[in-house]
């Protein structure tokens, strides 16, 4: 199923009493999803993420705009007719039932021509269970299941009414870190099998990354792009995107534009003809995008060098970077060489380097 979300808005009053201020949680949100494809829907906490989630389902009305299933409007379509199934990062189980009833309990309430026979239901049940591979636990109860468990019954529960869209609300934050990455290879695997369109919401840049078709990077509110994810990485918009992609994240620094060459500091470091007026400018050089070399542009003093196995992380000190150190990854066969005082000297990748607009943030290509 497509789903098309036109011009959305949500304003909330403010949840302080005194004040008339409104919150704009949501604000002009243009977006096509692709049928049968998983979107990362990806920011920091309070951008709108889950706000933009629950008017998908229709658990939040929009302010305004509109919201499509195929070539059907359904903005103002109650939520159990759209077909949607949800899932929470706390996995809200029914403590008291099993993990058969839990499953079971959306079908129960399926009327008219939905309406299902008892073996129809347990048949119905059993699959969703054995797709998530829980198909053996369907007498425990929550309690004895591990976080992870829990969740695939989340999961199973939202797909057993065969769901046209599939919505995951930070499904992964309430587990430990193997088994987040384990889980989400399974959401990527179980996604590939049923083909139900999928949204996935997530504050976490490496999972949105690691298994979506397509993100789409939202702060304040606002959609900042929206891509494959090595695209937007490779080719971010502005200098938030930037930076809220890549681990260990991208450098920046203080540069300057002058006679179509880019400083920082006084080391010249790129041409940039493309760029004609002179101009303070904020540049960011991703970590893998420097090359050791005596003789280079850009200069530092080490500070520590660590090897992590196949690449090694040099740590060093320039005076126009933003934060106290930049982190470049290497080859770890590559020798480091310093010069007086630890000087250490680089050449960078051009493709690594982006170059941003000082008031606004925006891209400036060069
Ligand atoms: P996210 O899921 O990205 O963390 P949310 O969509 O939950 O963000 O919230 C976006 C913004 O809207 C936040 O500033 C939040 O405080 C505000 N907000 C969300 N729900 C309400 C509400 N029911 N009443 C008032 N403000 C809300
Ligand atoms: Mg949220």
């Amino acid at each position: 199923m497509r789903i098309i979300l036109q011009n959305l808005t949500k304003c909330f009053p403010s949840r302080n009493k005194k004040s008339n201020e409104v919150v704009t949680a949501v604000k002009d949100l243009d977006i096509e999803i692709p049928d049968g494809k998983l979107i990362g829907l990806l920011g920091p906490s309070g951008c709108g993420k889950s706000t933009t989630l629950y008017m998908i389902c229709g658990l939040q009305k929009p302010t305004s705009g509109k919201i499509f299933f195929g070539d059907s409007d359904v903005t103002n379509l109650e939520p159990e007719h759209r077909g949607v199934g949800l899932v929470f990062q706390n996995y809200a189980l029914y403590p008291h039932l099993t993990v058969k009833q839990n499953i079971l309990f959306p079908l129960q309430n399926l009327k008219g021509a939905e309406k299902l026979t008892k073996e129809q239901m347990l048949e119905r049940a059993q699959q969703a269970a054995d797709l998530v591979q829980i198909g053996e636990l369907m007498d425990r109860k929550p309690n004895e299941l591990s976080g992870g468990q829990q969740q695939r019954v989340a999961i199973a529960r939202a797909l057993v009414k065969t769901p046209r869209v599939l919505l995951l609300d930070e499904p992964l934050s309430n587990l430990d870190a193997r088994l987040r990455l384990q889980t989400r290879e399974e959401i990527k695997r179980i996604q590939r099998e049923t083909n139900v369109t999928t949204v996935f919401v997530t504050h976490d840049q490496e999972e949105a990354m690691s298994i979506s078709d397509m993100i789409v990077v939202m702060k304040d509110g606002v959609v900042q792009q929206t891509g494959e994810p090595q695209k937007v990485y490779d080719d971010p918009e502005n200098l938030f995107v930037a930076q809220f992609l890549g681990t260990p994240p991208i450098n920046t620094f203080d540069g300057q534009i002058k006679g179509g060459k880019l400083y920082i500091g006084e080391d010249e470091v790129l041409d940039v003809p493309a760029v004609t007026e002179d101009k303070p400018v904020a540049v960011g050089i991703r970590p893998e995008g420097f090359i050791p070399n005596e003789n280079g542009k850009l200069s530092g003093k080490l500070i520590n060098v660590e090897v992590m196995g196949r690449d090694c992380s040099v740590v060093f000190a320039n005076a126009c970077s933003r934060k106290p150190n930049v982190r470049a990854i290497i080859d770890a066969d590559l020798r480091i060489t310093t010069g007086g005082e630890n000087e250490i000297r680089f050449d960078v990748k051009k493709n690594k380097v982006f170059i941003f607009d000082n008031e606004t943030g925006a891209r400036i290509r060069f």
